[in-house]
């Protein structure tokens, strides 16, 4: 398999506490037994590994630098992983930090803009809503410092340049135009929204019933919004779906029928699933074998018969799923949504009902513009 993205868990604790989070609250330990966050040896390794990937397989992969908040990582060791990284991999292969905007400042927008390295910020909405769940430790919200980062982002020179979106978790009881709304008044360039975590065993919040559609009715009117507007920001989940029912690929895992090879590196170098399994049950996303930047070659991990097995999760194996006419789009959604403790990932997803009626409400929309 082609690696496609190396997402660097730079930093295995968080500076605020957001209740939904799949690191630390649903149910997986490994992040206590973590080193908090990657030592200055172990990002030297990572290097080392990322520039032999490239020399493996000659095809770009995207980097993105992910936590717990990656901006934890002490700036001196943070400098020297995306110095090198500019230095050593050609430019397509692209780096992104993935924060929640709080310890954005002028000497890590610098920092980017030397590296050639993006940002983008995750952020729920308007202030009500995004403090509903984006919490501190002693239950604050945090809406106002990560919009804060995001005005520093734009105050810079080469903000535009640097901020490349935001991404944002669903609330379905909040109102998708006001959301909406929002995120065209911080003049983000692209936006993207997940659906909240959750499986057979505990269904997402804000979720009744396996075939109630909160979710779906939600993101079916912010379509409405989307398709409406002149002017809008890219909206991935919806590019993604008015795509695929034109025929076309996703860019993401959990929709559509492609597979995207994610490698996922720990704070201390070990080589991990796809984290998102992390809220299923403890342990979900470790290997087997305990492979490591130390000592393993990405390529070589990559080849591997656990690896390829873990990747192919990406495809369904409920018949439900294989017979269902909407499989081209769906992709049967993320693996984790549709685990559960009897039956483990073969079932459809908890969203299925809230995928038949978006994909359904878009594919309608889509044939006015025919
Ligand atoms: S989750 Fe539901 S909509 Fe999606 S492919 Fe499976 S059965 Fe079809």
């Amino acid at each position: 398999m082609q690696v496609d993205t190396v997402l660097l868990k730079v930093a295995s604790r968080c500076n605020i506490d957001c209740s939904y989070c799949y690191v630390y609250h649903q149910g997986d330990t490994n992040w206590q037994r973590m080193p908090k966050h990657m030592s200055l040896a172990t990002v030297h390794d990572v290097i080392r590994q990322l520039a032999t990937l490239y020399e493996d397989q000659q095809h770009p992969f995207a980097i993105v630098l992910h936590g717990g908040e990656p901006l934890l990582l002490p700036r001196n060791i943070l400098s020297v992983l995306l110095q090198e990284l500019s230095d050593r991999l050609p430019a397509f292969c692209c780096r992104a930090i993935q924060t929640n905007g709080i310890l954005i400042d002028d000497d890590l927008l610098d920092l980017c803009l030397r590296t050639n390295t993006t940002l983008s910020v995750s952020l729920d909405g308007p202030a009500d809503i995004n403090d509903a769940f984006r919490i501190g430790f002693g239950g604050e919200g945090t809406h106002a410092r990560a919009v804060a980062g995001i005005e520093r982002v734009r105050r810079h020179p080469a903000g535009e340049r640097i901020l490349t979106g935001a991404l944002c978790v669903v609330d379905p009881e909040s109102e998708p135009q006001r959301v909406y709304e929002f995120f065209k008044s911080l003049a983000v360039p692209s936006v993207d929204f997940l659906f909240k975590d959750g499986n057979y065993a505990k269904l997402p919040p804000g979720k009744a019933a396996i075939d109630s559609t909160e979710y779906g009715k939600w993101l079916a009117t912010l379509w409405d919004c989307y398709i409406g507007d002149p002017d809008p920001p890219r909206v991935r989940i919806l590019d993604d779906f008015g795509r695929l029912l034109l025929g076309g690929a996703s860019v993401k895992e959990g929709r559509g029928q492609g597979t995207f090879c994610i490698v996922v590196i720990d704070t201390d170098g070990t080589i991990t699933k796809n984290d998102t399994l992390k809220s299923t049950y403890d342990g979900a996303d470790r290997f087997e074998r305990k492979w490591s930047v130390a000592s393993d070659r990405l390529s070589e991990v990559a080849a591997s018969s656990a690896f390829i097995e873990s990747s192919q999760i990406q495809h369904p194996t409920s018949t439900v799923c294989q017979t269902c006419s909407l499989l081209s789009v769906c992709g049967g959604g993320m693996p984790l949504t549709r685990w559960h403790p009897e039956t483990g990932l073969a079932n459809p997803s908890v969203y299925c009902a809230d995928y038949k009626l978006v994909i359904g409400h878009i594919r309608e929309t889509l044939q006015w513009y025919r």
